[in-house]
């Protein structure tokens, strides 16, 4: 089972959330649960989890390198490239690496066997582990703006032979595409909000994507309840949507965070509403 963990905006409890579930689907003999970390531009799971020694492997897109003696400058390259990621400029052909999206259209057009292609490095894919869970996350270099292409990456690598493991994405916030790139991996979504106008507004526009654009069986929790109104409940009663847990505004909640302690080991009352919340979600997608 792929439990992704997703909210319409950043700052709604996302990350505690992924990591609370990790630790409570610990409780599997068989088989250790798997958490990754695909919000690659602010990744933020490995805080919580005093994880052993972290290894690191680069990762990145391939992009074109142009051989000036094969080329022609016939521009056929840069008519296929929709990102416009490489042009003809004179006597030269440019490649713009950081707008390539790595699609191999213009290795594939040309007609002189002109171009190759070489890796250009645009993040890492950390790995490691405690007593309980297995840990991967994305990390997005400083500077480099495609985080689709690192979360493929760790995806690629860490889902194919998962086996019967409960694996738990946590995904960047919003609704584009790096949001998209990790639920739609995933057997099921959990929405994290809060009882507020803009954690609606942005409840909506997640569950847009999530439900009717990829039909991902999916459901909220609300954290923070009882510091807005029932909007956000009555929006899920309209749309069809489990309300899975209402997480109360807790004094020690952030008090332990801002520690780095993780919520289900340090309050172990919430261990079993996260266990709870993992039956829930299994019976629905069995
Ligand atoms: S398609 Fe090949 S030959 Fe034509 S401009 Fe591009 S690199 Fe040069
Ligand atoms: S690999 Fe794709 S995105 Fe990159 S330059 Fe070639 S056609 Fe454009």
């Amino acid at each position: 089972m792929v439990i992704a963990v997703a909210s319409g905006k950043g700052g709604t409890g996302k990350t505690t959330v992924a990591v609370s579930l990790a630790l409570a689907a610990s409780n599997d003999a068989d088989a250790r649960p798997l958490l990754l970390d695909c919000d690659v531009e602010e990744p933020n799971c490995a805080l919580f989890l005093d994880l052993d020694r972290i290894t690191r492997k680069p990762t990145g897109v391939l992009v074109p390198e142009v051989d000036p003696v094969k080329c022609d400058l016939c521009g056929r390259c840069a008519e296929v490239c929709v990102w416009k990621a490489i042009a003809v400029a004179g006597e030269k052909v440019l490649v713009f690496r950081d707008l390539c999206h790595g699609c191999g259209s213009c290795t594939l057009m040309c007609p002189r066997g002109a171009i190759h292609e070489i890796m250009h490095e645009t993040g890492s894919i950390e790995e490691s582990s405690n007593r309980s869970v297995d840990y991967a996350g994305g990390v997005l270099n400083v500077g480099q703006v495609m985080a689709v292409p690192v979360i493929s990456a760790l995806l690629d690598g860490h889902l194919r032979d998962r086996g019967k493991r409960t694996v738990i994405l946590d995904s960047s916030p919003g609704s584009s595409c790096p949001m998209v790139e990790t639920v739609k991996a995933s057997d099921y979504v959990i929405l994290v909000t809060e009882p507020t106008p803009f954690g609606l507004h942005d409840l909506d526009a997640a569950v847009r994507v999530v439900t009717d654009q990829l039909h991902i069986p999916s459901g909220v929790i609300v954290n923070r309840d009882g510091t807005g109104n029932d909007d956000v409940i009555d929006f899920c009663r309209e749309r069809g949507l489990p309300v899975l847990a209402r997480i109360p505004m807790d004094r020690r909640i952030a008090e332990v965070l801002s520690e780095g302690k993780p919520l289900v080991r340090a309050l172990p009352e919430y261990m079993d509403l996260f266990r709870e919340i993992l039956a829930t979600i299994g019976e629905t997608t069995s």
